[in-house]
């Protein structure tokens, strides 16, 4: 008989279905208009209707399947009960017959922890920069990110009524990435993708100093990572704190799964076991190819004004 799928690959398939659900409550609330917008920290650090609903669908819904794994919600909701209709007990079939790699198939429930960003670009969706919008859910072991679901819900939202809306991005260390089509970035052009609305003098320093060819700015965290893997951008670019693991946990997973490196602006790599600090602090420098090639370009003056 057929052995049972490994764990791994059962929480990736369900973690799959549920940022497809995800997806659909972050539409719903945007199309009945009300998006019940709260400041956290201030202005630029917002908290929406879909950010409340979604967390909450996301983490009982994986903690009903997998109750002992630890899972960290970027918001922080009163501990009410989640109501039926928010839960998904689905998963992607297709996922769960692919092989986990070797090195994964013994990870018990007690030693995975799942960063979940349930709406990633809160700023550009309360603007209506809806592309922007991403769902993150990033599966950690031993401290490393190795994989995610990237949901991006309006996927598609301004190529007219046919194409078909929103997409689930996936990866597993050893054994890619899907749900996309990677793509080089243009050779030999420096472009350099960054934040929007979280901008400050040393951002825009670090980037002048790498001198690129030219700079996108859009918001999301996820959203500058697919960036990277369709070819729009050579480099993700932000000397900056305010960036944290649920941020950067789904999109290092995809990201390293198909060959390219992200680290904070000093070279560290980051770390997401449970008792990680969240903020990572010294920003983020992430690239699919040509890594050293921006690393050794960020200034000295920069790295020594970011402390890990
Ligand atoms: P951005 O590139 O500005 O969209 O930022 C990527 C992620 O980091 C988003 O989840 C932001 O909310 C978060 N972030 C970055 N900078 C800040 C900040 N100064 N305050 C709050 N959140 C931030
Ligand atoms: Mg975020
Ligand atoms: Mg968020």
């Amino acid at each position: 008989s057929m052995a049972s799928p490994a764990l791994l690959m059962r929480v990736v398939a369900s973690a799959y279905s549920v940022a497809e659900k995800a997806a659909t409550i972050v539409r719903n609330v945007m199309s009945a208009g009300d998006l019940g917008i709260v400041e956290k920290a201030g202005p630029n650090d917002l908290q929406t209707k879909a950010d409340r609903l979604v967390q909450m669908s996301i983490c009982a819904s994986l903690a009903r399947k997998f109750p002992k794994v630890t899972i960290i919600g970027e918001e922080e909701l009163p501990s009410d009960d989640v109501t039926e209709d928010l839960i998904e007990d689905g998963h992607c079939e297709e996922i769960l017959k692919k092989p986990c790699p070797a090195q994964y198939t013994g990870i018990k429930e007690e030693e995975l922890v799942i960063w979940v960003d349930p709406l990633d670009g809160t700023k550009e969706y309360t603007e209506g920069l809806l592309d922007h919008v991403t769902v993150l859910i990033g599966i950690a072991y031993g401290g490393k990110a190795i994989a995610g679901v990237i949901n991006q819900p309006y996927f598609n939202y301004e190529a007219g009524a046919n194409a078909v809306l929103g997409r689930t991005i996936w990866g597993v260390l050893g054994m890619g990435a899907f749900g996309f089509q990677l793509t080089e970035a243009p050779a030999g052009k420096h472009i350099v993708v960054t934040t929007r609305s979280h901008s400050n003098a040393l951002v825009n320093e670090c980037i002048a100093a790498l001198n690129p060819d030219h700079v996108i700015r859009v918001g999301g965290a996820g959203n500058k990572i697919i960036q990277l893997i369709e070819g729009k951008a050579s480099a993700y670019v932000f000397a900056s704190p305010g960036c944290k693991k649920w941020d950067t946990c789904a999109p290092e997973a995809i990201l390293h799964a198909v060959g390219g490196k992200i680290t904070d602006i000093c070279g560290n790599s980051f770390q997401y076991n449970k008792e990680v600090k969240h903020m990572n602090s010294a920003g983020v420098l992430a690239t699919l190819r040509n890594y050293e090639y921006y690393a050794s370009r960020i200034p000295n003056t920069v790295k020594e004004s970011l402390v890990p």
